[in-house]
């Protein structure tokens, strides 16, 4: 099995954590033992999310999708972030708020779970009354995370040791636009993110009426 950045081997890596007993946790409850939370910061595309949703849903997993409001990259009030909301809770998934430090205010479309964008360390881990952070304690703890930031493992990938039940639990966090664009680099796979991006502007254009001839 190689441990390619690509939907394929995301699929292998949820296939092992069934495998290992994992069962898919929502952040609403404290870990306990066998406990996957399987957790989307969608920074940069919910066409990637959606995409993510999908394939998950076919291997009977369920994660937590952060969702930006103040995101340079979507906005979450336009019909496609209203429908991308819809759409993950039909896909049986769960919807966080993924906020922009001090902006924690959480509407009816979030459960009441945030996870900070690029966090800096002084509130990163800090507890917020009546909100889970993912990461604070008891879900946080670096022993049980895994992260794939820019398109590289810092400690490993993790479907070996998710087959084979290595984890008590484990929170992983899975950027979606990492596995469903191809590029074997974050830069590469960042370029044909862009190119996708640009075929769909020109469809969005041609939708509002711009005269493209
Ligand atoms: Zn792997
Ligand atoms: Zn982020």
């Amino acid at each position: 099995m190689s441990c390619t950045f690509e939907l394929e081997h995301y699929a292998e890596i949820l296939e092992a954590a069934k495998a290992g007993g994992y069962r898919f946790a929502p952040f609403a409850e404290s870990p306990e033992r066998g406990d996957l939370f399987l957790r989307h910061d969608v920074d940069l595309s919910l066409e990637a999310a959606l995409s993510m949703a999908q394939l998950e849903a076919e291997h009977e997993a369920r994660a937590t999708y952060f969702l930006m409001t103040e995101s340079v990259f979507y906005n979450l009030a336009s019909s496609e972030g209203v429908a991308a909301v819809a759409r993950l809770g039909e896909f049986g998934h769960w919807v966080g708020l993924h906020a922009v430090h001090p902006h924690a205010e959480l509407d009816d479309r979030f459960e009441p779970v945030i996870a900070w964008h690029n966090p800096s360390a002084e509130y990163m881990s800090e507890r917020i009354p009546g909100v889970v952070n993912v990461y604070s304690e008891p879900w946080f703890a670096p022993a049980t995370y895994r992260s794939d930031s820019n398109q590289h493992w810092r400690a490993g990938c993790p479907h070996e040791e998710l087959r084979a039940g290595g984890f008590p639990w484990l929170q992983l966090l899975v950027h979606p636009e990492i596995w469903v664009y191809p590029g074997s680099t974050m830069g590469a796979t960042m370029l044909s993110m862009l190119d996708r991006e640009r075929e769909r502007r020109l469809v969005q254009l041609v939708d509002d009426g711009i005269d493209l001839a």
